[in-house]
């Protein structure tokens, strides 16, 4: 069972105009049977598919025409699939900090009008010619990485960048480069980052699909499409954090959190969460966060100084999760010499520029790394961690601290801009 809280209050429409607390907000409650929301979907897309599949699917969307500008929920057009594309219908969505930045972005790469939305989880209503992966009914996470499969990254362990299908900040279907979406007056709508999943279809490339159980509850299943899978992923996969070891985390957002949870799973004996919000060392409790710095307070010492000083020599494993590379350099400073590794997390500026002394970097022996999508392969990856929270292994449900509906899309705009929220999941439809 799990709760789906719907707001009472009248839509709001700008993501930028100022709200009331949250506190002063009476939720509605519902509470629905995820299975049962789940076989109704499904029951629902074996009645349509056969009469959409080959055709466009006018359907509803969040569409961003401007950036910073309220999301405007419209009508649609969506293409069906072309050779090796897969058309979803998308159940769940949940808002990333990304979606936040590029709306924000006034200069390329950001482009409108657009459909942003990466985190997602949903059922595939049709496929292209040559997919053969995935087939209608299936339930799917669609990723921002790409799987060829074939690709010497692909092949090897070492790598979760495919180079067929690279990541890249793009505005089109990775394989054709064009867009599938168009308004009813037939202008062209841009995807985001492969997935766009904040319209009720969306199209989506094979390789950028992950065919899940669908057991798994669908507003936990979408966290692991980015987010959750980004900071879980680089304390098991990037890092490899070993049993009893120390580990300190810049930034306890819900990416630094699931660094934490990551590097609980690995065994980690101490945890040190980095935080200038004391209020975050509770949320850190939750996923095993031993020690809180406060970055604000730390008087004449540097952060590094201090976790230095409290780990006698400096922590095996340092993540930046916040995006600065100011505090890259903070997470270096208190790396154990030797063998300590610094996992860059976090997203900062296009062009911000890392400045490290060579005389140190040799002579410290420390390692410094770069973790995309948390160094993980979606398609292998992301079953297992979903199979893990199944077994209760994996905490997801302490992510999901808000639930809307997809007509309150804003709200979750605000509520991520706020700090009030960790994840905030969108149900597409009642
Ligand atoms: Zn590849
Ligand atoms: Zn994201």
């Amino acid at each position: 069972m799990f709760l789906i809280i719907r707001k009472r209050e009248p839509l709001r429409q700008s993501p930028s105009r100022k709200s009331k607390s949250t506190s002063q907000t009476i939720y509605q409650i519902s509470i629905y049977s995820s299975r049962a929301v789940l076989n109704r979907l499904l029951t629902m897309e074996e009645k349509s598919s056969s009469k959409t599949q080959g055709k466009a699917i006018r359907c509803k969307a969040a569409v961003c025409r401007k950036p910073g500008e309220a999301l405007v929920i419209e009508e649609i057009m969506v293409a069906p699939p072309m050779p090796g594309e897969v058309r979803v219908r998308i159940i769940c969505t949940s808002l990333c900090h990304s979606d936040i930045t590029f709306w924000k972005m006034k200069d390329p790469p950001a482009i409108f009008p657009t459909i942003f939305g990466h985190e997602a989880v949903g059922v595939v209503e049709s496929v292209g010619e040559d997919v053969d992966e995935v087939s209608e009914g299936d339930v799917v996470i669609p990723t921002f990485m790409s799987v060829c499969g074939e690709c010497a990254d692909c092949i090897s362990k070492k790598s979760n960048l495919c180079s067929k299908y690279p990541f890249k900040i793009c505005p089109w279907m990775p394989r054709y480069e064009t867009s599938r979406f168009t308004d009813l007056k037939g202008q062209v709508l841009y995807h985001f980052i492969f997935v766009s999943s904040f319209s009720e279809y969306t199209v989506v490339d094979v390789c950028n699909v992950t065919k899940i159980d669908p057991a798994v509850p669908p507003n936990r299943a979408c966290l692991l499409s980015c987010g959750i899978s980004t900071g879980f992923g680089a304390a098991w996969k990037t890092a490899e954090v070993e049993k009893g070891s120390t580990v300190a985390i810049f930034g306890l957002g819900s990416i630094g959190l699931a660094v934490a949870e990551g590097a609980r799973l690995c065994g980690a004996a101490r945890i040190i969460g980095v935080d200038i919000n004391p209020n975050k060392f509770e949320f850190g409790k939750k996923f095993g966060v031993t020690d809180f710095v406060n970055a604000a307070n730390c008087g004449s010492k540097s952060v590094s100084q201090v976790i230095n000083e409290m780990s006698g020599g400096g922590a095996d494993y340092c993540f930046e999760c916040v995006g600065l590379a100011s505090l890259v350099h903070e997470a270096y400073a208190c790396c154990r010499k030797g063998w300590g590794k610094t996992i860059v997390v976090g997203v900062d500026k296009p062009g911000s520029k890392l400045s490290l002394s060579s005389f140190e970097v040799l002579h410290s022996g420390k390692k410094l790394m770069g973790s995309l999508f948390g160094g993980l392969k979606a398609k292998t990856d992301i079953p297992i961690l979903l199979a893990r929270y199944m077994n209760k292994e994996l905490q997801l449900d302490e992510f999901v601290t808000h639930e809307l509906q997809f007509e309150d899309i804003n709200k979750a705009f605000d509520l991520l801009i706020e700090g009030e929220c960790l994840r905030c999941v969108i149900w597409m439809q009642k």
